[in-house]
């Protein structure tokens, strides 16, 4: 992937965090401490801001300084996961990109992810999107069957009981409502799938 491309993919995906900040914390409001969405806005908004410099050698370095910026800015639960996400992509980012590598190293990444959140999928977390998202990449999914999967899990969550993470502690009572990370999550994959998509 050239750093060009890369760049411009943070970049949609920063400006897509952003935008929907407000959502977000209102996510978390329902079922957390309301914070999501500021969190994750001041740790994109230093991506942004940042992007320069992060750009400078070539896409692994570029993921690997995200998930830098996102570990030190957005703090709470979601910083030190999305941060290990992104730097993990940057340790092990392929040479030669394809579909299999491209699944192999978001499995790395996602696997990351769970070490660290001490997790796994059907928490009512993040990973309720990002798992079933990279498992898609093995099938040789298409970029709309990937927009589908994101949308679908990220709205599965809603029945689920949360067991880990802020929302856990309302028992049953976080039963209804959207997972404020699985929306995160939703939002980025949407906005890579469009960054590729207007690459062609
Ligand atoms: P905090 O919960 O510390 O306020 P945020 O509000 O920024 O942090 O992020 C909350 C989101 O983080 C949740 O909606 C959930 O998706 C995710 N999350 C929290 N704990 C974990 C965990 N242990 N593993 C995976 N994801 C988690
Ligand atoms: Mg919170």
């Amino acid at each position: 992937m050239d750093t060009a491309f890369a760049r411009s993919l943070v970049e949609t995906l920063a400006r897509r965090v952003i935008e929907h900040a407000d959502e977000l914390t209102q996510l978390d409001q329902a079922i957390g401490d309301g914070d999501h969405g500021v969190n994750m806005k001041r740790g994109f908004e230093a991506v942004l801001a940042d992007l320069d410099a992060l750009s400078g050698s070539n896409a692994a370095a570029l993921f690997n300084g995200v998930g830098r910026t996102l570990v030190m800015k957005v703090g709470g639960a979601s910083g030190p996961l999305y941060g290990t996400f992104f730097m993990q992509l940057g340790k092990a980012w392929p040479a030669t990109l394809n579909a299999a590598t491209l699944h192999t190293v978001c499995l790395g990444a996602v696997d990351a992810v769970a070490a660290r959140g001490k997790s796994h999928a059907g928490q009512k977390t993040l990973l309720d999107v990002l798992m079933p998202v990279c498992e898609l990449l093995a099938t040789g999914a298409d970029i709309a069957a990937i927009r589908t999967g994101a949308a679908r899990s990220a709205q599965a969550t809603v029945p689920m009981e949360a067991t880990r993470g802020r929302a856990s502690f309302l028992k049953e009572r976080s039963i209804g409502h959207l997972d404020p990370g699985a929306r995160s999550s939703q939002l980025m994959i949407e906005a890579v799938c469009d960054a590729v998509e207007r690459a062609g």
